[in-house]
């Protein structure tokens, strides 16, 4: 059995995770999704949010398992009996950080294989913060997340009642 971890911040879970996650899923017997308690970022969703969003957004994947963790991601992995981690790699701007990332996690553990999964074409510029960041100013995103991200997104008065596009 090929068990796999998918691990991020996913603050929120986006379409663009939300297409790795279902292509990783077609592959490994068993995905784990990670979400990361404290990464070093100023966060929007707590802990239990992220974990909720992406457990609603990612329910109908029945080999999916959504957690929190708190260690070293690559103890994560091996506590999960995780053989691979799976990666998302966006044309721009990812591949430095990726890079070192999985050279380190090499050196930590160096039966974890990394796998890299390239971002689809219409997801390519799409992360979290600037969902985060578009949504504040009023801007249209639930064409670019899942639609109880959405709506919480809506909740915390990131996203005001009446979108405003390009007026
Ligand atoms: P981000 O804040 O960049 O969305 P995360 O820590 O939540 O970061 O990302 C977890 C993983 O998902 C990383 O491997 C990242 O490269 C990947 N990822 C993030 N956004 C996308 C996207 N739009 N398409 C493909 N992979 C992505």
């Amino acid at each position: 059995m090929t068990t796999a971890l998918y691990a991020g911040s996913f603050d929120p879970i986006t379409n663009g995770h939300m297409d790795i996650a279902t292509r990783a899923s077609k592959i490994f017997d068993k995905l784990y999704i990670g979400i990361f308690a404290t990464p070093n970022k100023n966060l929007t969703f707590s802990i239990e949010e992220r974990v909720r969003l992406a457990r609603e957004a990612l329910a109908h994947l029945k080999n999916v398992e959504v957690n929190s963790y708190t260690t070293l991601t690559v103890q994560y992995a091996r506590s999960i009996g995780a053989q691979v981690m799976v990666r998302g790699l966006r044309a721009v701007g990812d591949f430095e950080w990726e890079f070192e990332q999985a050279m380190m996690n090499k050196k930590l553990s160096p039966h974890l294989e990394m796998m890299f999964f390239m971002a689809s074409q219409e997801y390519q510029f799409l992360s979290a913060s600037l969902i985060r960041e578009v949504a504040s100013l009023g801007g249209e995103v639930s064409c670019l997340v899942p639609a109880c991200v959405a709506e919480a997104l809506k909740q915390k008065g990131l996203v005001k009642a009446e979108q405003v596009l390009d007026n």
